[in-house]
Parts: C-alpha cells; structure tokens; sequence
C-alpha cells in the first residue's frame, strides 16, 4: 500500500468498484468509481482541490487571502477541508433548502456558512451571486466559482478520466453521472472521448433539471420536479459543461432512485446518497439499453450520512408519497 502526502496528497486514486447486483440484474459489468473515499467524503474534493490550486497558480490566492464559494454542501465540505490544511478562511453562501447535516459538518470544519434564501440563478440573491459578490468585496479573496471556472473540469480531465481509462484497461463501453457544475461529466468525458470517441456518453438527469431537455432538444427548458436529490440537476448549461460532447440524456425518478439506494443498502451493504443512486439507475438503464455484455461506468459520489434526514427519514419519504421501500 502506498503512501500519500497529506490531505492534497490524499484526493483522487479512489478504487473502481463492481456492483454485483447490478452486474447480475443486466449482463454487464456495472462499475463505480468510488468517490466517497476521497479525503472529504465526496466527489468534489478534486474540484476543490484543482480550483484552490488554479487560483494559486495564476497568483489571485496567497497568504492572507481567502475563498468564497457558493455551494450546496460538498464542494464547501472540499474547500474548508483543502483551506484549512493551506491556512485560507473559507467563506460558504449556501440556499436553505440543503440538508442540516450539511450545514453542520462546515461549521464544524470551520468554514463561515451564510445560508441563504432559495432563489432561481436569474435573482441577484441567488446564492453563487451572493458569494462573488461577497468575493470581489473581499481584499485577496477568491471566489471559487466552481459553476464557471473550468479548473473543476480540468480536475476529472487530469485525474478521474485517466483513473477511469487505466483502471479498466480502456474496456469501457459507456460512462453516465449525473450534473450539478457538470465538472465530472465533461471532464471524464472530455479525456475519455480523445482516447476513445466510441464511448458513449450519457448524461443521467433528475426531474426538475433542464440538462435532460437540453441534451435530448439543445434547449435548456426544465422539466417537472421536485426532486429529493441534493447536489445535481440544473436551470443552465455552465461554462464547464459547455462544449461537452454527450450522446444522449436519461431521466430518472426519485422512488427508483430510493429503490436503487436502499436495494444497494440492503443487499449489498452500501450507504450511498441520492446522486449516487441517479448515477447507478442510469449505469442500469445504459447497460440494459446496449445490452449484456458491456462496461458501463458510472460515479459513487457520497455517502448516506449526509442524508439523514431525508433520503434516510422515513416520515420525510412518506410525505412525498416515496415510501413502502425500507423493509429491512
Ligand atoms: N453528487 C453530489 C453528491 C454532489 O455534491 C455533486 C456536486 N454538486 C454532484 C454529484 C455533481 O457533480 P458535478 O458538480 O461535478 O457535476
């Protein structure tokens, strides 16, 4: 076992994992690149990482400066860890409607949370606006801008696409996640596609997003919701996702997504969260789609933890008429 150098040193190289289940359930090898076990718990260490590096680089971040994002919870969670081991406040605007236990886990990492009202992206209190706002304001800081800074994408280009390609020998037929910046998707994607441009790329959408609409028409026009998912679906095509070649758009519904989690928490012993359900449903619907006998990869973002409340609350399900599927 190797080891690794810190926290920094500690992102990324995160094992690929077959699910058995799902593996049995449609002939092909249904693999997930095991994000949860990043230092931070989640996917967007790596655009953490990169963005916080990438502002380093170009010389706007140094000591006695400052990061500022706007953040549903993970990217947040990545940034105060990657700040404190730089020695940077990390400042994060968040909309109200995210799990407490997200608040919670910043706070305790020491970031400064500034939960905001729920707006749409075109209010000016809308939480990324609020953050680069709040960062121009700022002397040294930065704002993150993990939506449009396209060192989140340049972080699954340089690292999770070329864990992918060697981890399976270049044997992969398909790759699906799920969108919130579009940082993974269009960074894997972009590195798999010049190694191998037969991959497919299929972009995995929760009710109420326009990425579904947008993939499948070109026009980014929503599509009903709400959904439980926290972390993905969007109103717009950001600069990271723009110019992403994808082949196609699946949409998936939150009860199979509750189904697909609690399936892989019963039978298989995996705490997922909700994104990494809409990702597994997706790897599912792409293998039954090109048929047994395909690799399709897809991405393990997080853990249930963070869930508690709602993906994991029976009464909060219930509520949303998306019970009857926790019977142990
Ligand atoms: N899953 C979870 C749990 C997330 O927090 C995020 C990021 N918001 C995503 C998926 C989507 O990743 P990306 O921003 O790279 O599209």
């Amino acid at each position: 076992m190797e080891t690794r150098n810190g926290f920094a040193g500690s992102v990324g190289n995160t094992p690929l994992i077959r699910i058995p289940m799902l593996c049995e359930a449609t002939g092909c090898e249904i693999l997930g690149k095991a994000e949860f076990l990043n230092p931070g718990g989640s996917v967007k260490d790596r655009a953490a990482l990169w963005m916080v590096r990438e502002h380093e680089k170009s010389g706007a971040l140094g000591p006695g400066g400052a990061v500022v994002e706007g953040t549903a919870g993970n990217t947040g969670i990545g940034l105060a860890h990657v700040c404190n081991e730089r020695g940077y406040p990390c400042i994060i605007y968040m909309p109200d409607n995210q799990s407490q236990e997200k608040v919670d886990i910043l706070k305790t990492l020491g970031a400064d949370v500034r939960v905001v009202p729920t707006v749409p992206y075109r209010d000016e209190m809308n939480y990324q606006k609020q953050a680069g706002r709040y960062a121009a304001e700022l002397p040294n800081a930065v704002w993150a801008n993990q939506f449009d800074n396209t060192a989140n994408r340049l972080a699954h280009y340089a690292s999770t696409g070329p864990e992918i390609w060697a981890q399976t020998g270049g044997a992969l037929d398909a790759f699906t996640c799920s969108v919130g910046t579009g940082g993974t998707l269009a960074g894997v994607s972009r590195y798999l596609k010049e190694r191998n441009p037969n991959i497919k790329i299929v972009l995995a959408d929760p009710h109420g997003s326009a990425l579904y609409n947008w993939v499948k028409t070109g026009e980014a026009v929503m599509t009903p919701g709400p959904s439980i998912t926290e972390g993905i679906g969007n109103s717009r095509v950001t600069d990271n996702l723009a110019g992403t070649e994808i082949d196609d758009a699946v949409q998936v519904n939150d009860q199979d997504m509750v189904e697909m989690v609690y399936a892989l928490l019963r039978r298989q012993g995996w705490f997922f969260g909700s994104s990494t359900g809409i990702n597994l449903c997706a790897a599912v619907r792409v293998a039954k789609e090109m048929g047994a006998g395909h690799t399709v990869v897809t991405v393990l973002t997080d853990t249930g933890h963070k869930y508690q409340s709602s993906l994991f609350n029976q009464e909060f399900l219930a509520q949303r008429n998306l019970g009857s599927v926790n019977q142990p």
